[in-house]
């Protein structure tokens, strides 16, 4: 019997993450940095207005006020994207829009609230209707140097390290790439995932579901636990328990994937086909090598793994096939592996210590892991202990870890509590 801590570092030990490609930015989001950004560009651009208003020489606003404004000549208008820039000399004005490029002459910018706004009216204007051709403009107070003025590289400089490699790419550092004008980014890809259940029981949701029968559930949690880890996800539902069909499906599946996770049949019963098609010896067919193995756990005692397919492999995890002995399996064993393979350096769920107000009482030898709610350093069970009670996993925000030597825990102990939210 392996303990959860040995057959993980197994499973790690055989992990690296997965080598860099370069990406589309968008196709690139949740997807950890492989390189260190620098900037080959400066940020802002160039020198631009901070304001709608008039781009103006400071000298000519000294003194202006609302009884004795500066009267400048409008010379021009610059919108944002504007390329052929008016020249501001003395006694002069252009009308700019925020982002558009400061004229050359030009050392500050009048917001139009404190001019005219070109209307003639010497009365503060709170927008700027006159047209172009409209010459003059009332500046109503001094306007000092650089007002108003976005300065080139005042964010980003040529040359600065903007992200580090290891950054996970979020919305705000997708949008510095683009503003930096990168069009791709070197990353660790998405593993691409391929989760398959078996079970000769199984139909699939919404198909009538006849005597003996249920709904395939697992590949749904499974594939859905791998996209939240940061997986491409490729659901492969009911495989039936037949060896031979079971190897035939893998082999399809090999060429799109960097990881299978198979649900079910893993365990001592007859018709268990994961084992059955992938255990080596015994007269069994060997495919690949993987090794199946009980944990001291519970649920998810029955555990496999090992790679199968040519060259080196794809790793295959086999988790049971109880739905939240699959599931508690995913978070412990897959989930590592998925954030391994991203490059994540956080690839663990956070365990936090609560205190659980009610007894608890857990198998010897083995590390129970019960379904609970967490909230402000208090957790409760949530459900029994069954392995197939999908309404209370559903109803679950956390795990209890209850150790190995532990038998019963007096209500008021503190407890350590897998969370299984982010
Ligand atoms: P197994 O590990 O294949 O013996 O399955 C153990 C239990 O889990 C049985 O009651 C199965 O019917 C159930 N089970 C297996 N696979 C699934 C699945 N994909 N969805 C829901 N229940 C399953
Ligand atoms: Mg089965």
């Amino acid at each position: 019997m392996w303990t959860v801590d040995e057959h993980l570092a197994d499973i790690l030990g055989e992990m690296a993450p997965l080598p860099p490609i370069e990406l589309q930015l968008l196709d690139a989001q949740g997807c950890t940095l492989a390189e260190d950004v620098v900037a080959a560009t400066d940020l802002p651009p160039f020198d631009n207005s901070s304001m709608d208003g008039y781009a103006v020489r400071t000298a000519d606003t000294t003194g202006a006020t609302e009884q004795y404004p500066s009267v400048l000549t409008v010379v021009g208008d610059i919108a944002a994207g504007a390329g052929e820039l008016p020249k501001v000399g003395p006694g002069q004005a252009a009308r700019i829009m925020t982002g558009a490029p400061m004229p050359p002459g030009a050392e500050a910018v009048a917001p139009v609230e404190w001019t005219d706004g070109g209307t003639g009216s010497g009365r503060a204007a709170d927008s700027m209707s006159a047209p172009v051709g409209n010459e003059e403009v009332r500046v109503l107070r001094p306007v000092g140097e650089g007002a108003h003025i976005r300065r080139r590289g005042s964010d980003i400089a040529t040359g600065d390290a903007v992200l580090s490699a290891g950054t996970v790419l979020g919305p705000t550092q997708l949008g510095l790439l683009a503003a930096i004008g990168r069009g791709t980014v070197r990353v660790r890809p998405r593993p691409r995932v391929v989760v398959l259940s078996t079970g000769s029981e199984l139909v699939q949701p919404g198909e009538p579901v006849g005597p003996g029968q249920i709904s395939d559930s697992n590949s749904f949690t499974l594939t859905a636990a791998a996209r939240d880890a940061g997986a491409i996800a490729y659901r492969v539902g009911g495989v039936p328990d037949d060896p031979a069909t079971l190897r035939a499906v893998l082999e399809d599946q090999l060429g799109r994937a960097d990881l299978i996770v198979t649900s079910g049949g893993v365990s001592v019963g007859a018709y268990d086909v994961v084992k059955e098609a992938l255990q080596p010896g015994d007269g069994a067919e060997s495919y690949g090598s993987v090794d199946f193995r009980r944990l001291r756990m519970q649920p998810g005692k029955p555990q496999g793994f090992g790679r199968i397919g040519s060259g080196a492999g794809v790793p295959l995890l086999a988790l049971p096939g109880n739905p939240v002995s699959s599931y508690i399996s995913f978070e412990l064993f897959v989930r590592p592996v998925i954030r391994t393979m991203l490059g994540s350096t956080d690839i663990h769920r956070p365990v936090v210590r609560a205190v659980c107000p009610v007894e608890l009482r857990s198998p010897a030898g083995r590390r129970q892991f019960l379904r609970g709610w967490y909230q402000d350093g208090e957790v409760r069970p949530v459900g029994g202990e069954g392995s197939h009670l999908v309404g209370a996993l559903a109803r679950a925000n956390c795990l209890i870890a209850v150790p190995e030597e532990t038998t019963s825990l007096s209500g008021g102990s503190a407890v350590d509590v897998v969370l299984l939210t982010d």
